[in-house]
Formats: C-alpha cells, structure tokens, sequence
C-alpha cells in the first residue's frame, strides 16, 4: 500500500523551531500543517517525545546479504549519514535499534556509526519510547484487517510464490 506524500504548501510559519531551520538550510520536508509541534497543539514547544528510533541492519548498515555469519560487513545505506544529521537538525535524540545483542555486538555497531560519520546518540535492543520507528521490517499499523493481507503479501514473496 502506497503512502501518499503530504502535499507541498506554501511555507506560512516564521518559528524558530527545527522544521524552520530545516527549510532555511534548504531541506524542507515538513510544512506547518504536517509539523509534529503543531499537531500537539504546542505551538512550536518541544513536548512532543524527543526519541527517534533507528533500526541498524537493513537502515543504517545496508545489509545486502542479510544475517550472515552475524559480522557487520556491510556499508552504510545510501543518504543514511545525510539523513541522520537531518534529524539531529530536527531536534530529536537518535535511539538506534539492534537485535545484535549484548555489550560486544553493541560497540561494534556504535564503531560502525563512528567510522562512517553517522549521527546517534545511543544504540539499544531495548524498544525506546519514540515519536516514530524506523525500520525495513516494520508494517505501518491502521487495522488489523489491513495489516494481515499486507503480512500475507509479504510472505508470499518472500516464499517465491509471488513477485
Ligand atoms: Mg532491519
């Protein structure tokens, strides 16, 4: 199911938040009427979570051959670095999430992010509290209905069964 692009609107907001400093840096992509401060109803206050969370593998390491045998042997996914700083810019705290488990595969993933330049703050298996999660294997939730004929689509493909 596509998701339809919010429409480009006439820039109308002279706040001094992290959607007006995105545009003066030539990046916009949020107008007023898609901005999260104003969706809260805070008028350009930080109330809303602060958390973003990333998924590492398959997001950020571009994971071209999957799994493996569990190595990080992958580059960065294209635009990843670019679009990190963005969000930093956006004002948000950059939670990356990993199912490479424990204190080892944790430092490799943060020595991965630091050599390659890319913005986070920490990196957890732990699901965070967050304005949004993304993540290559996610399914946006709107119903259960939905939800399962796109899961059952899905799975046709991945069984070969389906293109
Ligand atoms: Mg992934």
């Amino acid at each position: 199911m596509a998701v339809a692009k919010p429409k480009p609107r006439p820039w109308v907001c002279g706040r001094d938040c992290p959607y007006t400093n995105a545009r003066v840096a030539g990046q916009q992509i949020y107008t007023c009427e898609t901005c999260p401060w104003d969706a809260q109803g805070t008028k350009g206050e930080k109330t809303v979570p602060k958390t973003i969370s990333v998924d590492f593998d398959g997001v950020l390491h571009k994971y071209s051959k999957g799994w493996m045998d569990g190595t990080i042997y992958d580059g960065p996914m294209p635009g990843a670095k670019e679009a990190m700083a963005q969000l930093k810019v956006m004002g948000f705290d950059i939670c990356v999430n990993t199912c490479r488990v424990g204190e080892g595969q944790a430092h490799e993933v943060r020595t991965f992010l630091r050599k390659h330049g890319i913005t986070f703050d920490y990196v957890t298996d732990i699901k965070q509290p967050s304005f949004a999660y993304i993540d290559d294997r996610g399914l946006h939730f709107t119903d259960w209905e939905s939800t399962l004929i796109i899961l059952a689509a899905r799975v046709a493909v991945a069984n070969g069964v389906a293109a």
